[in-house]
Order: structure tokens, then sequence, then C-alpha cells
């Protein structure tokens, strides 16, 4: 069988129809019209990830979209093309089936159409990842799923990406499971990630507020997962200290429109649904814990790589270097992985500041 590995460093040949466009920082992400926010009933034929609540606004976007939308329909022209390829086969052994729809063993990347096919369909993800609306990023993430349903070997590091998509969409729950099952089966069991046999993704509605040691104590950390972690720990904790000053200041009887006001611009979804949070007595001592979760996380991070956590706070232009090479604890290393998780981070008022204070109290000791 032919040896493909070298294959694995040929980035550029991966991503013929990227580019590196400035990143848009987002505070919030776009749900309805691009122009106005109003519900976005018509859909940009082009990109499909943009809408608008009329054609005057859709005609007003045009000139800043234009660029970006017309680069995402030519690279899903190409993806769709490099599938029909796959499709119409032969790639496999006879009686393999079809294999995009039936579950083939690793030697995927060796079958030269489906290396090309996945690299069209990142191509058409990293875009997607440009445009800062719910339907872009859902559709980058569904993307990424089903990529890896097709290739568990991950060889492009889709599950440093997926993450932050996640975490955009405010599914916290789903982001931890995810994030949970790859590090642990990466730093326990790698083979199994290889193998099409066994459980895949089959960790299930996990304890957030869990220690995180799991992550902590991999014996090669790495910095998505981790700002993954750190961030769903930092949301729980701006929610819970937001109820509790409001139950210190109004007693142990909130009144309701107070208790809906704080759940609505409740920035984790966790804390948002659970409508009994108010009557549980103090959430001091897990306000507490929270801060030693988050305190561990944040120095391991420091740990394995000191360019982070400055960046994030003030990220410059590192979010737009796009690095070729990346070893660990190098800068280039961060301007990697930054960018795929930083708008998580700057749509969750509040988030980069606690990093700040963190940073404070570094310096101080
Ligand atoms: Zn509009
Ligand atoms: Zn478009």
């Amino acid at each position: 069988m032919a040896d493909y590995s070298e294959d694995y460093r040929d980035y550029e040949r991966w991503n013929p129809y990227g580019d590196p466009s400035p990143f848009d920082v987002s505070t919030e992400l776009v749900d309805g019209c691009s122009v106005c926010d109003k519900d976005g009933l018509i859909r940009c034929a082009g990109c499909r990830v943009v809408h608008y609540c009329r054609r005057v606004h859709q005609y007003a976007h045009r000139k800043q979209h234009k660029s970006v939308c017309l680069k995402i329909k030519k690279a899903q022209e190409a993806c769709d093309k490099e599938e029909a390829e796959l499709r119409a086969g032969p790639n496999g052994p006879p009686g393999w089936g079809n294999p995009l729809e039936d579950r083939w063993p690793r030697l995927f990347w060796g079958i030269h159409p489906m290396r090309q096919y996945l690299s069209a369909r990142f191509a058409v993800v990293e875009l997607q990842m440009k445009i800062n609306t719910r339907a872009a990023v859902q559709a980058a993430l569904d993307n990424i799923i089903d990529m890896l349903r097709l290739r568990r070997g991950d060889d492009m590091w889709l599950r440093d990406i997926a993450p932050g998509l996640f975490l955009r969409l405010d599914r916290d729950q789903a982001c931890y499971d995810f994030v949970k099952w790859w590090t642990w089966r990466f730093d326990q069991r790698p083979k199994d990630i290889e193998g099409m046999g066994g459980s895949y993704t089959d960790i299930k509605n996990a304890d957030m507020f869990e220690a995180p040691d799991l992550f902590i104590n991999t014996a090669l950390p790495l910095l998505t997962p981790l700002l993954a972690v750190t961030l769903l720990k930092i949301r729980r904790l701006i929610d819970l200290q937001a109820i509790q000053r409001v139950k210190l200041e109004a007693g142990p009887y909130v009144p309701q429109e107070i208790q809906d006001l704080i759940t609505a611009h409740a920035v984790s979804p966790v804390v948002a649904a659970n409508r009994n949070i108010f009557q549980r007595q103090d959430h001091v001592p897990k306000i507490e814990e929270l801060k030693r979760q988050i305190r561990r996380l944040y120095d391991r991070v420091l740990e394995a790589n000191k360019y982070v956590w400055p960046a994030m706070v003030r990220p410059g232009n590192h979010l737009t270097a796009t690095p070729r090479y990346a070893g660990t604890g190098t800068i280039q290393e961060m301007q990697t992985n930054l960018p795929y998780i930083y708008n998580a981070w700057s749509e969750t008022p509040g988030a980069i500041g606690v990093i700040e204070e963190l940073q404070k109290c570094t310096v101080k000791s």
C-alpha cells in the first residue's frame, strides 16, 4: 500500500481555496439579518449562511459580503465535485461499499480521493468560520462533525476547531462531552481513535463542575481543549456570582422579574435553563470551587504556552498570523490555536476580564 504519511505536512495542498483574510472579532453572534439583526427570512443563495430581513438590506450588504460569499460558493462547488467523484468510485476493495456511507477502517486517509474530498471540505469550513452568523458557525460545526465521522484519525486536527464552535452556539454540554472524550482517548487509548471499532464520543452529560484533573494531567497538553474547559468554567462562575450578588441584596426571596432578568442575560446556557438556581441557599462554596478550578487551568495553560494569556487579553495581529509550523510552547502554536477559540471568549461578556484579574494576581505573587 502506498504511504501517504509525507502528505501530512503538505498543508497548503489541503487548503487551496482558503485565504488569510482578516479575522473578524465578534462580541455577539448574528442571529437574524446581517444588517439590522431583525428576522432574517431571506437567505443568501451564494454562501447560504447569511440572512437578511429584506432585499434592500441584502443589496446594502453586497459590497462588503461579496468577496467571502463568492469564495464559499466556489469552495462548496469544488467540494461537491470531489464528493461526486468519490461516490462514483471505485475506491476500495470489492464489497466494501460506499466510502461516504459505510464505516471503513483507518486506511481512509490512504485513499486519495477521500483525502482530496476532506481537504476541499476543510476549505469550506475555514471560510465559513470567517462569518460571524449563527448559521455559519452551525454549518462549520456540522461539516466538522461529519468529517470526523468519515475520518476519525483526524489528520487535520478538526477536534481543535470544534470546541470553539460548540461554545459559540451555547452548546456547552456538548462541548464538554466532546472535549472530554477526545482528551481521554488521546491520552489513554490513542489506538481507539484510529480504529473504527469501539465507542465514539460516547461521553454524555459529563459533570461540567467536576475537577479538571483530566485536562491538567494529560501528558501532552493541548491548548484548545484547555481553553474551552476554562471558558466553560468561567461562564458558570460569572453567572453564579451574578445570582449570588442579587441574593445578597434582595434577601432569600428574589422577585420573579429579577430572576427572569438574570436568567435572560446569563452567559452560560446551563444557568439560564436552570430555574431552581435561585432556590438553592448559598452558591458561595460552588463559586469558591470554580475559582480554584479556573486558577489551576489558568496555571496549566501558562505552563504549556506562556504566549496564550497575554494574546487572549490583547490579541493584536496574532489572530491573523496564520503560521505554518507550530512546535509545543511556541508563539506559533498560540497563533494557530487562538483563532479557533477566540470568538467564543469575546462573545462571553466578562470572560476575558476574569483572565485579566488572574494576570494581576500572578504578577503580585
Ligand atoms: Zn435587515
Ligand atoms: Zn453570501
